[in-house]
């Protein structure tokens, strides 16, 4: 438990939380939406803060990130909790628990972890990093400082209060649209009242030079409209340009939905075919190994610049300096291709249980700690 940074007490005695667009306002013994941000004694703790739920190295393809240090491996973690509520989820057992329990570890810790597993960055992901904003900081300031690179998957419904603690330290972002970002399916099926706070945070990102890629999750029958994945796209385009990746991701029957089909590998065809047809250069199709748009193709020429399958890379016809090595365009790459790329496995186990204490918040400890900081601000005042 730590007391956040990103938050603010109004007249009326509540604290306004500003790490997501939610903005949830609490009284005194509350918590928000996301289930691990309280209200103690009139001062907001980030209740997770050091308690991981998953920690893993992966390939860096697997977030997708494609054209950030391409080949590179991630250190992976996240916690529990989420700002949003997707009966779609493909990660519920994580982000859909509102729990205050995890493996312990300290920013130092999980830096030397991913030194000792040789990532080139840490990557905060599997549940929604903005609500766990202060310790992603933590975490990520030390990273930058040893020569790390950090990296969110967000589906970046955050304040511009939050856009600006991560810009101190983080360098590329996912940013994952569900349902083509059409406002009725996000309400319904996310509970997530607008969309606009994603598109205002991808605007911050983009002016404080944070690497962005999109993807966008196709959820057959109730999340998959061309009219609006048409929208997205030039929105894309005219915002942050045409060089800017987009993924358009199959999704798998899970969680309240796990009646639907998978999604058809023709809607995401056609979702792609929209996307090149308003401008966008890198359009992929995400979760289907061996589909033609897991690669790369240069947009002058049209020649593989990087061939993958799955998370692998295969072959990269790329020239040190990002160009196509078959026609010289620049081909819109974020630090370098790296040669942990030719690593037959990147995937790495990371044994927490092993290295860590699994705990639990308990409620007593809430209460002294309630107790404590209520006569704190009661005495300085
Ligand atoms: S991060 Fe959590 S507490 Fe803060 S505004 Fe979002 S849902 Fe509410």
């Amino acid at each position: 438990m730590k007391e956040a940074t990103l938050y603010r007490v109004l007249p009326d005695g509540k604290v306004e939380c500003t790490a997501c667009a939610r903005r949830c306002k609490l009284s005194d013994g509350q918590y928000g939406f996301c289930g691990v941000r309280w209200n103690l004694g009139g001062r907001l703790y980030l209740m997770v803060y050091g308690k991981i739920s998953a920690i893993a190295v992966d390939p860096i393809e697997k977030k997708p990130l494609y054209h950030f240090n391409p080949g590179s491996m991630v250190l992976s973690l996240s916690t529990y909790g989420c700002s949003w509520a997707c009966q779609y989820c493909q990660n519920f057992d994580i982000s859909q628990r509102r729990v205050l329990e995890g493996f312990e570890v300290t920013p130092e810790k999980i830096v030397e972890l991913a030194e000792d597993y040789g990532a080139q960055g840490v990557t905060y992901t599997y549940n929604e990093p903005s609500i766990f904003m202060e310790f992603a900081h933590d975490v990520g300031v030390l990273a930058r400082k040893r020569g790390l690179f950090n990296t969110f998957v967000t589906n970046g419904y955050m304040t511009d209060e939050a856009v600006d603690l991560l810009s101190k330290f983080l360098d590329a972002a996912t940013v994952d649209f569900k349902g083509n970002a059409e406002p009725k399916f996000l309400r319904k099926f996310s509970l997530v009242p607008d969309p606009e706070p994603i598109f205002q945070a991808l605007l911050e990102m983009k002016r404080k030079g944070v690497f962005i890629e999109v993807t966008d999750l196709v959820v057959p029958e109730i999340g998959d409209n061309l009219e609006y994945a048409r929208r997205l796209a030039r929105w894309i385009v005219d915002n942050l340009g045409p060089d800017t990746p987009i993924h358009f991701l199959r999704f798998h029957p899970d969680y309240k939905v796990d009646y639907l089909p998978p999604t058809p590998i023709k809607s995401l065809e056609e979702h792609a075919r929209v996307a090149k047809e308003e401008g966008l250069k890198y359009v992929y199709v995400g979760n289907v190994p061996g589909h033609p748009l897991e690669n790369t193709y240069c947009p002058n020429c049209g020649r593989v610049v990087i061939k993958r399958r799955g998370f692998d890379i295969l072959e990269v016809n790329l020239t040190e300096d990002g160009r196509c090595k078959f026609c010289g365009a620049k081909i819109n790459i974020g630090g370098k291709v790296q040669p942990t790329w030719r690593v037959s496995d990147r995937f790495a186990y990371v044994p927490i249980e092993l290295l860590s204490r699994y705990v639990k918040v308990t409620r007593e400890q809430i209460e002294e700690l309630r107790s404590k900081v209520r006569v704190k601000v009661q005495g300085s005042s």
